[in-house]
């Protein structure tokens, strides 16, 4: 056995892929699966591509794309707005891109024409949460007047991106904007729209409650994996939220006090950290640390441990009130968010096992 590992249950995450993709289907929504969270591990890839009602692979990082198989039967869709250097490889890579600037999409149409290809792209609208995407209605329509006239670009749709960085919860009205840009821009260039990209998973939890009809697409990243709707953090209550386990084990073992000796100064990160003395405690350091995962984004499972601190290749924390159950040698597991899901499939140091 290696340590610290993660553990990915396929089967839980086969049955949330299932339920959530056919949810969206029976709402006349196609799925776009979103690989970044894992770094597109093959293993799970597969298991994606594999699901029927998942319409699209999408990913943030054309690296990631490396890792499919050659033989999916989905488009592939690029997620981050490309970067203008990167323009040849995107072509040969991906059917999809989502782009706000029409100097990159322009440059994507000459190395299309060279490449002999056609590129798909959804034009990115902003509604307020000001991380991508076109914000002025008269640009948008310049835009997509200049697109048009590009032989080897074919705009499939329009989308927005919520809840990342202004974190603004999605609502009716907020897409019904998005709808409203859609009619006027068919009916400003006589053309059809085919795909209107309702978000990410911030975007669920209207399933539930209204959604304007004419949202067709969805990029789902974290609910897959983690069973949870995004805008307000709820487990969606028929998916699992624990596909993904990260256990790490226990290197020392003993009581000491909680307080430490002698004068303060900076931790190993230049922080001064305060104590509070909860006199002799039971204290293990677990061989897991900052390289591996922020310690501020994982939950031991077993709710009677504490995380009561951590250095770049260790953990510490309070055992007291489970002392007598574990000793040294055995292992800790911890729940993951989605920030510490992204931590551990990047570390060289984290074991991947797929069951
Ligand atoms: C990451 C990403 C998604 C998926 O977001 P989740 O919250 O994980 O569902 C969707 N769209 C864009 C543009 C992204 O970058």
């Amino acid at each position: 056995m290696q340590y610290p590992r993660v553990t990915v249950d396929r089967t839980k995450l086969k049955h949330n892929l299932d339920y959530l993709s056919n949810k969206l289907k029976a709402k006349g929504i196609q799925v776009a699966a979103v690989t970044k969270v894992f770094s597109a591990y093959p293993e799970l890839v597969a298991l994606y591509a594999d699901t029927k009602n998942v319409a699209f692979l999408a990913d943030s990082r054309l690296e990631n794309f490396a890792n499919y198989p050659t033989d999916i039967k989905q488009e592939k869709l690029l997620l981050r707005i490309p970067m203008l250097s990167q323009v040849q490889k995107l072509v040969e890579t991906v059917d999809i891109s989502l782009n706000s600037q029409l100097e990159t999409i322009q440059a994507i149409n000459q190395t299309a024409q060279t490449q002999n290809k056609y590129h798909k792209i959804i034009l990115m609208i902003d509604l307020g949460d000001l991380r991508e995407g076109i914000f002025e209605q008269a640009e948008i329509d310049q835009t997509v007047e200049a697109i048009l006239k590009l032989p080897h670009i074919e705009l499939i749709g329009i989308g927005v991106n919520l809840t990342c960085y202004g974190a603004i919860i999605p609502n009716y009205a907020i897409l019904q904007q998005l709808v409203e840009h859609k009619q006027r821009i068919e009916a400003t260039f006589n053309i059809q729209l085919d795909i209107l990209s309702g978000g990410n998973s911030s975007t669920l939890y209207l399933l539930d409650e209204a959604i304007p009809p004419e949202i067709n697409q969805l990029r789902i990243g974290e609910a897959f994996v983690l069973g949870v709707e995004t805008a307000f953090g709820k487990p969606i209550p028929q998916m699992h939220q624990d596909v993904f386990t990260l256990e790490a084990e226990i290197i020392e073992y003993r009581d000491k006090p909680s307080l430490p000796i002698g004068q303060v100064g900076q931790d190993a990160f230049g922080q001064k950290p305060t104590f509070v003395d909860k006199g002799t405690m039971r204290r293990g350091i677990l061989a897991l640390g900052k390289q591996d995962v922020d310690p501020s984004n994982i939950k031991p499972r077993d709710k009677r441990l504490e995380i009561i601190g951590a250095s770049s290749d260790h953990l510490i924390l309070d055992f007291t009130q489970a002392k007598e159950d574990y000793q040294l040698g055995d292992t800790v597991q911890f729940d993951l968010t989605y920030g510490s899901l992204l931590n551990v499939f990047t570390s060289k140091y984290v074991a991947k096992v797929f069951i």
